[in-house]
């Protein structure tokens, strides 16, 4: 299929249509989601995240296009209407080809499927301009075999929604409960951290307050902690995330763990838990009555503790274990960096981010390889090029 296909589908009377402007007046970045509308041999639906402008001054663009299908089944069994959802796979397309004319904006290229050997599947996305906003997608798949079209409505600016429920230790119950920590430039949170992302995380008001007979917390405790109290623990991949703020690991110089991991070779889910240790050293200074540089490091610590750990729950491992040493990431360490790079330097370079590796996993990766209770802790992303990038 050619892409003046696509230009035969514009309607007659847009021929004529014409702006001064030719660059889009809002970014049309975000999900969409959408059925299959041609061919129609079972129902498809398509989840689609569109990364090539920026939604805002810190967010990076990452330059990909990504969507995960599901295949929806209905029947009767035993007398009783049963649906069920099948995942499909899911496709990334990256660098893709963007043009924007009097139309609307036109985004082609060759999209692979995620841990496959799969061939190219080519590419076509129609956003027609249309007022107030460009809402619609019009997308076209071609795999050498079929050729099939999805409409997709806007749904977000975020490419995924996930909700954390986190519970506090009543001992630690103490302020600051959450992180917060004031660069010059602005305020960054759990969830501005992740809003940079792409990723829009809404976090529970009213936390649970649990006993903490422990004292020194065992990951098997973490867990059956997590059972109790986790209102929507499921067995099933879903963007729920549950964490605890306990007062001290079994191990004193642990701050934090993503606790959920299965046996080896176990098919159990995990990556749907972690704990953040507020009696850690490194949060003596957590003082908000006495400001200072004491309570400034151990914000700033407390803070890269949480986004740090729900970075492994969405599957991240360390910089240096994909071979990235020297990355300025929630995923690298300050002793880490400055072992390489200099006493303090962590601090100094670095930007609150993730590296780019890491934003194409979190906002493309596959559904599998990212949604809590997926693939395990490292798996599921073994053919990802971008997990093993060296700098
Ligand atoms: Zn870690």
């Amino acid at each position: 299929m050619q892409n003046s296909d696509i230009k035969d589908h514009v309607p007659h009377e847009c021929e004529s249509f014409s702006l001064p402007s030719l660059a889009p007046v809002l970014p049309i970045s975000g999900r969409y989601a959408g059925r299959i509308t041609s061919p129609i041999h079972g129902c498809f639906e398509m989840d689609l995240r569109i990364d090539v402008d920026p939604l805002h001054e810190n967010s990076i663009v990452c330059h990909c296009i990504s969507w995960d299908l599901t295949q929806l089944f209905e029947d009767v069994i035993a007398n009783r209407s049963c649906r069920w959802r099948v995942d499909r796979g899911s496709w990334i397309l990256q660098s893709p080809d963007v043009k924007t004319n009097e139309l609307g904006v036109e985004i082609q290229g060759a999209a692979i499927k995620w841990n496959t050997a799969h061939s190219e599947t080519q590419v076509w996305i129609r956003i027609p301009r249309n007022e107030p906003r460009l809402s619609l997608a019009q997308v076209t798949l071609d795999d050498g075999a079929t050729v099939s079209t999805y409409q997709c409505e806007w749904q977000s600016h975020y490419f995924r929604d996930v909700a954390l429920q986190i519970d506090v230790c009543a001992p630690v119950n103490l302020e600051p409960v959450l992180p917060r920590y004031d660069t010059p430039q602005r305020t960054l949170t759990i969830e501005s951290v992740y809003a940079d992302a792409g990723i829009n995380v809404t976090i529970n008001t009213q936390q649970k307050l649990i006993e903490d007979e422990a004292r020194a917390w065992t990951p098997g405790e973490l867990h059956q902690t997590m059972e109790d109290h986790f209102s929507e623990l499921s067995g099933s991949p879903q963007w729920k995330l549950w964490g605890l703020i306990a007062g001290r690991f079994q191990k004193p110089n642990v701050a934090g763990i993503m606790f959920n991991r299965a046996e080896l070779g176990s098919n159990l889910p995990e990556r749907r838990g972690f704990a953040v240790f507020r009696e850690h050293d490194s949060f003596d200074g957590l003082k908000p009555d006495e400001p200072g540089m004491q309570q400034t490091e151990a914000s700033r610590k407390y803070l890269h503790t949480f986004i740090h750990e729900i970075g492994h729950a969405f599957n991240l491992q360390h910089s240096w274990e994909k071979d990235r040493p020297n990355a300025l990431s929630w995923m690298n360490t300050a002793a880490n960096y400055d072992e390489r790079n200099g006493q303090g330097s962590f601090w100094c370079e670095f930007d609150f981010r993730f590296d780019y590796e890491e934003l194409v996993h979190l906002r493309h990766g596959s559904h599998s390889s990212v949604v809590f209770g997926g693939d395990v802790l490292g798996r599921g992303n073994e053919n990802d090029p971008l997990q093993k990038t060296k700098r």
